[in-house]
């Protein structure tokens, strides 16, 4: 049998198809989600409905974002979710989830088994959208859920843990193998909470110059901070900060990645992008 046929559906991998169908990890992930009748909940990629039809059993109404023309059309004539869908056939990553949260008129709680090959950069789409998201929870590789929940001192801390945990409280879920997917993933995979602070513990003034040193500092994660970050501080200012300059990028806090950004900021250094 083909391995990437699944409902009669074959899967696409440009869009990073791999559909559940363990009905355990599926159960699993819904009393995760623990989803109530009148929230707002959005789901990224529902594909042929795996966590879509569970989840909205037990809604009203089930916002869902799929970039795959075949599988939004099937969508729509399911046969007892169709009714309750609003189904919108683009691309997450350009997805307005402040506008949604709007218009439903509270925070949303987003989910979804992620297409890995854009799971990186839809994180950060995501994190922009913090102000407008209750939670969420999601299926990744499980490389990239240890980047997100990593602390200092660990070969997977880097900028993604550090930007997760400026935005949001991380929580590792699940592990799940290969073989509860079809096709199955060369990988292993997990799922994540990701929840939103309502005040960040370590407030910055410029999210952008909390990116640029992060930037800076883990493109060069083997020097010291005097030699990654030095040039944009002025002599004194890590001592000032009680930040010691000869540390690694990867031993650097959370909290004095967020003192640095601050002191940049008000020292008159352009941010950049
Ligand atoms: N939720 C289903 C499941 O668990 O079986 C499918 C998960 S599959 C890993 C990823 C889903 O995301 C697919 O349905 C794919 O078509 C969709 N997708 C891929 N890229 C997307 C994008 N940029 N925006 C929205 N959906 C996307």
């Amino acid at each position: 049998m083909n391995n990437r046929v699944h409902q009669g559906h074959y899967a696409r991998k440009r869009f990073g198809q791999n559909f559940l169908n363990d009905q355990y990890i599926i159960d699993s992930i819904v009393s995760a989600i623990h989803p109530q009748r009148s929230e707002a909940l959005v789901e990224i990629g529902p594909g042929l409905g795996a966590l879509t039809e569970p989840v909205g059993e037990r809604l009203d109404a089930l916002t869902v974002v799929e970039l795959d023309r075949d599988l939004a059309a099937r969508l729509q004539t399911h046969p007892f979710l169709g009714p309750k869908l609003t189904i919108y056939q683009q691309d997450a990553m350009t997805f307005d989830f402040a506008a949604l949260a709007k218009e439903k008129g509270q925070p949303l709680r987003v989910f979804g088994n992620l297409p890995y090959n854009i799971s990186t950069p839809l994180m950060f789409h995501l994190f922009s959208y913090t102000g407008s998201i209750k939670d969420m929870h999601f299926m990744l590789q499980k490389e990239v859920v240890n980047r997100l929940v990593a602390g200092p001192g660990s070969k997977a801390y880097g900028r993604l843990s550090v930007m997760a945990q400026y935005y949001c409280q991380v929580i590792p879920v699940l592990e799940v193998p290969p073989h509860s997917f079809t096709p199955p993933p060369k990988v292993d995979s997990a799922v994540v909470r990701l929840v939103p602070f309502v005040e960040p513990p370590y407030p910055v003034s410029d999210i952008r110059v909390l990116s640029r040193i992060t930037t800076e500092a883990f493109g060069k994660r083997r020097k010291t901070l005097r030699n990654s970050l030095g040039y944009l501080f002025a002599a004194g200012a890590l001592d000032e900060l009680g930040i010691d300059a000869g540390l690694r990028a990867e031993n650097v806090s959370v909290a004095q990645y967020c003192q640095l950004a601050n002191w940049l900021a008000t020292h008159n250094v352009e941010p950049l992008e």
